[in-house]
Formats: C-alpha cells, structure tokens, sequence
C-alpha cells in the first residue's frame, strides 16, 4: 500500500512542535551555537519524482558531516578501491572526533565517516590542487545532484571552525605523521571546514541524495556512481552514519542515515525515497534530537526499512 506521506508528514510537524526535548545546539563550533533550536524541517524525495516537505524546509542550515556522504562519493570516483588501504569501513563505537582510537591503528581510521576518515577522503579530493578548486568541484557536485545552482558555503561557519577547530587539526597532524594526510595539513584543513559548512536545505538535501535511492542514477538521467558503489555507500550510512550511536540508529529507524552537528539528517531508502530532515538540537551522541524522532516515526508509519521483505510488485 502507498503510504500517504502528505498527511504523514502534516502528522510528524505537528508531534516534533508538541516535544520538549529538543536537545542542544552544538556549540564547540562557536557560530552553530546561534542558530535557534525551536526550526525543524522535512522534506522527501520519492523516486517517483515527487516532493513532499514541511515545517522548515527551506531553511539553510549548514550540513556539517553530511558533506562526508558528498566527499567519500567523489573520492571513490577518483581513486575507487585503493581509497580502503587508507581508511576502513567499520564501525568506530567511538565519539565522532575521537582521537585514542586512531594511536591503536596506526593512522587509519575506522572509517569515512568519522572525522578522521573524512580529513583523508578531503586530502584525497585535494588531488595536489588548492582547497578552493577542490572545495569548488564539491560545490559543483552537490549542486548537480540536487539540481540547484545556488547551493553556497557559509563563510561564517567555515571561519568559526577554522578558529576552535583545535581536535580535527590535531587528527589530521597525527595521520601526517602515519604518511596517512598527504598535503600540508592547513589544506587539508581549510577544504575539510569549508565542505562542513557548505548550507543546504532540507528539500536540497533530499534531492541531492536521491542518487542513493536510484542505485546511483541520476533522477535526470546517466549515471552517479555504479548499482554497487551505490549500495556500499548505504551500507556505510546504515553502519557508520551516526558514529558511536549507529546500532541504536539502525535499531530505532531501520535505513541508512548519515547526521551532521548542524542538526541535519540524510535518510535514505533504496528504491523508493531520499529523506532530510533537521532541527539543531542534539542529543548526547551529536545526532538531531527530534530529526532522529521525527524518522523513526516516519519508518513506522510508511513501513519503510531496509529489513522489510519486497512488496508486491517491486
Ligand atoms: N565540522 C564538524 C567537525 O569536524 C563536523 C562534525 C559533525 O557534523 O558531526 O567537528
């Protein structure tokens, strides 16, 4: 049966505007700590075409690690399997800019994911260029997959983390050491904070991760990424996308997810629908509060999981 997401959706604005814990706003990134914790957003893209959205969802707001999904993607385009020798694929059940974990393993991070992982898919994209013609191909990206030429960065917040980000310079310095970032590592650096604070609304997220529904197709036609790299992609959501809280993620919500500290989430289900959503409070793993909520609601009312048997007709 075809869910009715309009009303859902009318159903779950409602529900998250009633809930009082709303979490908190990061505030390690002095300029995030300013954004008002009362927004949320959804919206979702079906792969039938259409868009469904409400509450905030044409509210910027910066996509923070979701740009992980946008950077490993390119990364993989670049130099495809030889981007597992320099970082792996499992869990990290460690906080997202853990630092011990990365002395037991030698410089490779668990994977893409985690801040660590994500400063070597970033010194990767650098491909021996400058962050700006890398961060301008990023841009580029995201804009041709959600089809939107005025996607932007958020200078503001690119600076503010360029100021405090004392812990990601110190992973990206220890995995110069290992010979694991390979660029100076203010490069590496300058290109990572700008992707984290690329801004993006709930709607442009939700059409820029239709991709990963479509098994790497482009809605408008050729080809993202092969069936296969799609599927590892989501497979990498499902299992690293919420850093050391993705078990309970998987549990609760049941498809692959990745979250940003900005408070966005990108929810994908095979085959049938790209879903953002956000609301900057976070709970204590750095995971939207409500957006988290507001999915697992979501799967229960659509059905919708990747552990589900086929319907019919699919
Ligand atoms: N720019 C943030 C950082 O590196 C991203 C973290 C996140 O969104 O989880 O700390």
């Amino acid at each position: 049966m075809t869910p009715d997401l309009d009303a859902i959706v009318t159903d779950i604005i409602a529900a998250m505007a009633q809930e009082d814990d709303r979490g908190t706003v990061a505030s390690y990134i002095p300029e995030l700590a300013k954004v008002d914790p009362a927004q949320f957003g959804i919206a979702i893209a079906t792969a039938d075409g259409r868009l469904i959205s409400g509450g905030d969802a044409d509210i910027g707001f910066s996509i923070q690690s979701v740009s992980k999904v946008f950077a490993l993607t390119l990364a993989l385009g670049k130099v495809g399997d030889q981007l597992w020798d320099r970082v792996g694929r499992e869990p990290s059940g460690n906080a997202f800019n853990s630092i011990t974990q990365l002395e037991h393993e030698q410089g490779i991070p668990r994977n893409p994911f985690i801040n660590a992982g994500a400063i070597v898919v970033t010194d990767i994209n650098l491909g021996g260029h400058q962050p700006r013609v890398a961060i301008g191909e990023m841009l580029r990206f995201i804009r041709y997959l959600a089809g939107e030429d005025t996607i932007a960065i958020n200078e503001a917040v690119a600076a503010s983390e360029t100021a405090t980000g004392f812990r990601n310079m110190a992973l990206a310095n220890y995995m110069r050491a290992f010979n694991n970032v390979r660029h100076p590592v203010e490069l590496v650096l300058g290109s990572y904070f700008h992707q984290c604070a690329i801004e993006m609304s709930c709607r442009q997220l939700a059409l820029a991760g239709r991709y990963l529904m479509l098994d790497g197709g482009h809605p408008g036609g050729g080809r993202v990424v092969s069936p296969r790299r799609a599927r590892r992609i989501n497979a990498l959501m499902l299992t690293c996308g919420h850093y050391d809280a993705s078990g309970d993620f998987a549990f609760r919500v049941g498809i692959p997810g990745k979250s940003g500290v900005g408070g966005g989430i990108l929810a994908i289900v095979p085959g049938r629908a790209s879903i953002a959503v956000w609301s900057p409070g976070l709970n204590t793993s750095g995971n939207s509060q409500l957006g988290t909520l507001a999915l697992e609601e979501l799967a229960r009312r659509t059905g919708w999981s990747v552990f589900s048997p086929p319907e019919e007709g699919d």
